[in-house]
């Protein structure tokens, strides 16, 4: 064990925080049906899954995270966690890494959900939003793009992206982003279905989640560029790294990629080399304090950071905190914003474990980083029991 590493900070020693202990870490597993299936290109779901950490302290007081809980390092090794100080969470966030820990510079575990508990503590204790205890916060309010536009039991499944893209749009979304990746003609003829259906003025992204090889990504990549594309999004597997380097270089439209990818990954592979146009790590895999290394880190080398968003309204909060608190890469007053994945799928328990509304402002369809200490939302305890399938403590 890394004796050293447990050591306390000297902020904590010298009294400037609060001397609070962790006492447990509860893993809410949540599992719902959905009333209709939908598809991507990898697969087809009737359910909705979630993974909720909650960890407690002798103070009362909890922090909440959505997402990886650090699985059996932290079954293994509690004492990496518990009996500590919130305050250490960047320690805790790198002491859960693989046995080899700090000699092995990249290959972090994945514990995002934890360590966004343990900044949401952080900000309950000292009585701060997390936005600005990461560091500056550069805004307050975030441009959300919409995700929906799955592959549904439609007749016809142009035609049926082409109606709900319509409805979307009937409701004032401005940008929106749909799943391809079902084949390189049906893929050109639903992306012209739904371009027709919202006309020019509305953003249109697309994701094909890693459908494709580089040869057919290229070909069909030149076939879309005539839709004016605001990115591209997984068109190939993630570890193409020179697949991806040849379709940044090739490809009309921004290429995007890398929700799957650990902090250490995103940084040596994307965002040094400059790999792609937009990098969209997920809070799940990287936390707050992996996400503030790459907020940093992407403005640094000209890389726009677009964070993925594929959970319940905890992790939309915390992802809301970590874009308040990223610089933009231009100060141009038409930049393209850092947006939010607003995920419109549907999922019964999405919103229903907070108790607080996240939504764009009707005025001009931004929406607010969430007010308040912590990450400034209070999970609802019963519709969390409601839909938990499984409950894993930690103590
Ligand atoms: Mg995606």
């Amino acid at each position: 064990m890394k004796t050293d590493a447990l050591a306390e900070t000297s902020l904590i020693n010298a009294g400037a925080l609060p001397r609070i202990r962790i006492t447990g870490v509860k893993i809410h597993q949540l599992r719902a049906p959905l009333t209709r299936r939908f598809g991507w290109s990898l697969n087809w779901t009737d359910q909705r899954t979630a993974t909720l950490v909650e960890v407690t302290t002798d103070a009362g007081l909890t922090g909440w995270g959505d997402g990886n809980w650090g699985g059996e390092r932290l079954l293994q090794h509690p004492e990496l966690v518990i009996g500590r100080s919130p305050f250490e969470v960047e320690s805790i966030f790198d002491d859960l890494r693989p046995e080899a820990g700090h000699q092995t510079r990249v290959g972090e575990a994945s514990a995002g959900g934890l360590d966004v508990a343990l900044w949401d503590l952080c900000g309950k204790i000292l009585q701060t939003p997390v936005c600005d205890l990461l560091g500056r916060r550069y805004r307050s309010r975030v441009t959300p793009y919409l995700t929906a536009l799955y592959r549904q039991d439609w007749p016809d499944l142009a035609e049926g992206l082409a109606e709900e893209a319509r409805y979307w749009k009937s409701l004032g979304w401005r940008a929106m982003k749909m799943k391809i990746g079902y084949g390189p003609e049906t893929d050109v003829r639903v992306v012209r279905a739904v371009r027709e259906a919202i006309g020019s003025e509305i953003e249109l992204g697309v994701d094909s989640n890693c459908a494709y090889d580089v040869g057919t990504a290229l070909a069909l990549g030149r076939r879309l560029g005539e839709f004016n594309l605001m990115w591209w999004e997984e068109p190939i597997l993630a570890e193409d790294l020179t697949g991806y380097a040849r379709l940044a270089a090739a490809l009309p439209m921004p290429v995007a990629s890398g929700e799957t990818l650990t902090t250490d990954r995103l940084i040596v592979d994307y965002i040094q080399p400059r790999l792609v146009d937009i990098v969209q790590p997920d809070i799940e895999t990287v936390g707050l304090t992996g996400g503030r290394r790459l907020s940093y880190l992407c403005w640094l080398n000209h890389v726009r950071l677009i964070p993925h968003h594929w959970g319940t309204a905890v992790r939309a909060a915390s992802t809301l905190h970590w874009m308040a608190a990223t610089p933009a890469l231009t100060s141009g007053l038409h930049a393209p914003p850092i947006a939010f994945e607003f995920d419109q799928t549907e999922s019964p328990f999405r919103d229903a474990v907070i108790r607080q509304k996240m939504e764009p402002s009707p005025e001009d369809g931004l929406i607010a980083v969430p007010a308040g200490p912590g990450l400034g939302v209070d999970v609802e305890p019963l519709a969390v029991q409601e839909y938990r399938a499984r409950l894993i403590e930690v103590r």
